[in-house]
């Protein structure tokens, strides 16, 4: 039976007084984490999610938990006590036990006493630079990595020239023929799949002497999308009332090598597996890296860390100023601190977790920005290579193999020659079906491997000497130097090449080259190592180009793990409805600790307006399903009523479409009759381009400009493109929130369908109705996506808007239920047209009458 504690609003540390729903959100949170349950919480933005996740944790981690040491589960142990007539005596059992409490007790108070002269020393620090007045109040802006390995200050003067091309100006893209993969078995686990090598492990291990031995803590992990979600997340914990706990809060945040590294010839490489490979090959090297010596500096970091609240960008500042690898010294921390902030690979993928050496058990694990986590894992999992990239692959190779075969000795070169074979097999089948116009289909591994070459190929062995041999990112970096070569000769020969090109920037520069090696190896990977709950199937793009895609269908597996070693999971976030594919995808079995919880908008019910249309001006039906959606009468319609309420709605109006298709279609279809030229009379109209996600923000900020400036703006985008998540329409950015149709998964795509196969597989095997299931997870699928797009909208409780559903079909009871809850409450379907502009109309008037 789970009890259910009522604590007061001042026992949770809130640094305000909370909300009514804030205060429903942590109780419900606090008795998820004490009855071992799985959580699934959904509170709107704007309704202070982070704050309430925060408190009521903490505060079950105070009353409940323990913030000072490791605890063993009381219960575990009862249950493992079998007894026997050679049991231990309970007597020595208790001994042992207060033995262990007594010893954690004095390794926390002498860690305390650590971190409390650290404290102390910038207290100090903080109070001279106040006297001084240089004290900086933007330090939480990332400085520019210095190089302390050169002595000079000045920047590296550019090299506009390419050297000749001698052997030894190459000799870093030759293969190591000292490669030995059975010695390097070892390094390739611990080391590339495990993130760092055996060498920096060893050095670690010598690093730690018994008394930097610090105490391990029941501690939160707290995850989320992106690393600004986390800073605001830090800066939450940095606001808390701790007047009444009992130890300083101890957080670490943990990040990628790209995130934290401080080494400038490092930090610069680019893609992030680059930096990855670079730094552990350093540790590796004679030359090592200068932020990661071997001395004592890295135990101070840590302290430095755990003594006070920081972000990353503090940490980083702090490695620089300290000359520590801010990147290893935060995995330092990680034991002794209660809260560990991390992105999702880090928490999501157990051979990362392997890595930082993350204890799961009896923790608590908190995943904010939820809603699209089943994606997020099934990508993590999932990999892709086009016939493009692929014959881009086989030039590359054999580029390298004509440069540099007679350096490579026979190993190597056996297997740069199988890559070519398996390259080879790649295109030929990609070719083939081209060519035939197949469509798309799902597909069997051996199906791509035909000739009796390949068979004489073991993926799984090649797969580990690319690992071992960096072959992928040597060939890449061989291709990336021929590339700059030729441009160099381009640009020597022609001073109005140069000059152009400057004015065009770097991006166009980058785009000229696309490490498809490492994509390569990638794909190589997934395929090699095939989960059960994974699909490879073949999708045409164009005429030209297809892709092989190999997918992960079903992330249960790759969760199951935290549910099952964690004391509560749980997943939070703004618009987590519909909730049942995260039970059934996810949580299928541990169904009974599922607690869910969706609390209502703390704006009032008069702030917000939500209308669904059903019918346009002149009475056509709005319903743009793929049958109808391009019917001349439905765009007449859709065009007469935005121009309508363009009219009538101040500011910023953004407008969903279920596609980049359909937008684009429908904005040419009101190009040609006049439909733009009379929105654009309005408000000047901004168009979201698929395939242009570099420009979006850019179109975002040429938006907000627009509004922000008093002209308005009329945003056209897509539901599920990049301005439909993460993006804030608040106040006068967003005072109406559109979204025309439904964004139903496309019936046809091979991607789609071979995940609703997945579904039916599985729901078949439970004896349950397979037609069933699919239908809601179609439905699911759409809602999901609509509800992030309408989501953007209430950014605080002062906000107003009107959201506005354009499509009859949300008015199906089985649609309406999935909308989320404080929408459902407001929403109002108006019979006519005429109605809907009546008020919209009253609801601005009322609303620039009360700011008067
Ligand atoms: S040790 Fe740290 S600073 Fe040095 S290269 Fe690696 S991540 Fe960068």
């Amino acid at each position: 039976m789970d009890s259910k504690e009522q604590l007061q609003e001042d026992e949770f540390h809130h640094p305000y007084k909370p909300y009514s729903i804030q205060l429903e959100f942590m109780r419900a949170l606090y008795n998820v984490i004490e009855n071992k349950k799985i959580g699934i919480f959904e509170s709107p933005t704007g309704t202070g999610k982070s704050l309430s996740l925060l408190c009521a944790s903490l505060t079950w981690l105070e009353k409940k938990g323990n913030l000072h040491m490791e605890v063993d589960d009381p219960e575990e142990k009862t249950n493992d006590s079998v007894p026997s007539k050679h049991a231990i005596p309970d007597w020595v059992i208790m001994q042992d036990q207060e033995l262990q409490v007594d010893q954690a007790k004095s390794a926390h108070a002498y860690l305390e006493k650590r971190l409390e002269k650290v404290r102390e020393k910038k207290r100090k620090e903080r109070l001279l630079q106040e006297t001084n007045f240089r004290y900086q109040k933007d330090a939480r802006k990332r400085p520019t990595p210095v190089d302390i390995t050169n002595s000079s200050t000045a920047p590296l003067a550019k090299s506009t020239k390419t050297a000749p091309a001698t052997d030894e100006s190459l000799e870093e893209f030759v293969v190591s023929n000292d490669i030995s993969l059975q010695d390097e078995n070892e390094e390739s686990i611990l080391g590339l799949q495990k993130g760092y090598s055996s060498k920096v492990m060893d050095l670690l291990h010598r690093l730690l002497p018994e008394d930097e031995k610090l105490p391990t803590v029941q501690k939160i992990y707290f995850s989320s999308r992106t690393h600004s979600q986390l800073r605001q997340f830090v800066q939450e914990v940095q606001k808390l009332d701790t007047s009444k706990i009992s130890t300083p809060i101890r957080v670490v945040s943990l990040a990628s090598r790209k995130n934290l590294c401080i080494n400038p010839k490092v930090q610069k490489l680019s893609p992030t597996s680059a930096v990855n490979e670079k730094c552990i090959e350093l540790q590796g090297s004679s030359e090592k890296c200068p932020y990661m010596k071997d001395d004592t500096r890295i135990w101070d970091f840590r302290d430095e860390v755990l003594a006070e609240v920081m972000d990353i960008e503090d940490m980083v500042g702090l490695g620089q100023k300290m000359h520590v690898c801010p990147y290893y010294g935060a995995r330092e921390a990680v034991n002794s601190s209660q809260i560990v902030t991390l992105p999702y690979p880090l928490l999501l993928q157990e051979s990362a977790r392997n890595s930082l050496n993350l204890p799961l058990k009896d923790n608590i694990c908190i995943i904010d920005e939820a809603h699209n986590i089943i994606d997020a894992i099934c990508s993590m999992h999932s990999s892709s290579i086009s016939y493009k990239q692929v014959s881009q692959a086989e030039v590359q190779l054999e580029q390298y193999l004509s440069r540099f075969s007679k350096r490579l000795n026979g190993t190597n070169k056996m297997h740069v020659r199988q890559l070519v074979k398996v390259v080879g097999e790649l295109k030929k089948f990609l070719e083939k079906n081209i060519q035939q116009k197949s469509s798309n289909k799902v597909l069997l591994i051996s199906s791509m491997f035909v000739s009796q070459s390949s068979d004489q190929v073991n993926l799984h062995h090649l797969i580990e000497y690319l690992s071992v041999s960096k072959l992928a990112r040597k060939v890449d970096g061989y291709s990336k130097f021929l590339s700059k070569s030729k441009e160099n000769v381009l640009e020597e020969s022609s001073q109005e090449f140069d000059s152009r090109k400057e004015e065009k920037g770097n991006d166009e520069q980058e785009d000229k080259y696309t490490p498809v090696l490492m994509q390569l190896e990638s794909f190589l990977s997934a395929i090699a190592n095939p989960s059960p709950e994974g699909k490879l199937f073949y999708e045409t793009q164009d005429s030209s180009n297809a892709f092989l895609k190999y997918m992960l269908l079903d992330p249960s597996k790759h969760f199951q793990s935290l549910t099952d070693q964690c004391r509560s999971v749980t997943l939070a976030g703004g618009t987590m409805s519909p909730l049942d594919d995260f039970i059934e995808l996810l949580f299928s079995e541990s169904q009974s600790r599922i607690d869910e919880f969706s609390c209502g908008h703390i704006v009032p019910k008069e702030n917000v307006l939500t209308l669904l249309l059903s019918k346009g001006p002149s009475q056509v039906p709005y319903e743009f399903s793929y049958q109808n959606r391009t019917r001349e009468d439905l765009i007449r319609e859709l065009g007469r009523a935005l121009v309508n309420f363009t009219s009538l709605i101040p500011d910023g109006m953004v407008v969903f479409f279920p596609s980049f298709s359909y937008l684009q279609f429908i904005t040419n279809v009101w190009k040609d009759d006049g439909t733009l030229d009379r929105l654009e009379k309005k408000k000047p109209v901004f168009i979201e381009a698929k395939d242009h996600s570099e420009k979006t923000l850019q179109l975002f900020d040429e938006y907000s400009e627009s509004v922000e400036a008093g002209r308005g703006g009329l945003l056209f985008c897509v539901i599920g493109g990049r301005l439909s998540e993460g993006i804030n329409f608040s106040d006068r950015l967003g005072r109406a929130v559109v979204v025309v149709g439904m964004p139903f998964p496309n019936a046809h795509d091979i991607e789609w369908q071979t995940k609703v196969a997945y579904v039916e597989e599985k729901v078949r095997a439970k004896g349950r109705n397979a037609k069933q299931a699919t239908q809601l997870f179609y439905e699911n699928t759409c809602l999901r996506a609509v509800n992030q797009s309408i989501g953007r909208a209430i950014r605080h409780q002062k906000d107003y808007a009107c959201i506005l559903l354009l499509d009859h079909r949300y008015n199906r009871p089985s649609i309406r239920s999935k909308l989320p809850g404080w929408l459902q409450e407001h929403l109002e379907v108006p019979n006519q047209f005429g109605h809907a502009i009546r008020q919209v109309s009253t609801f601005f008037r009322t609303k620039r009458q009360s700011n008067k």
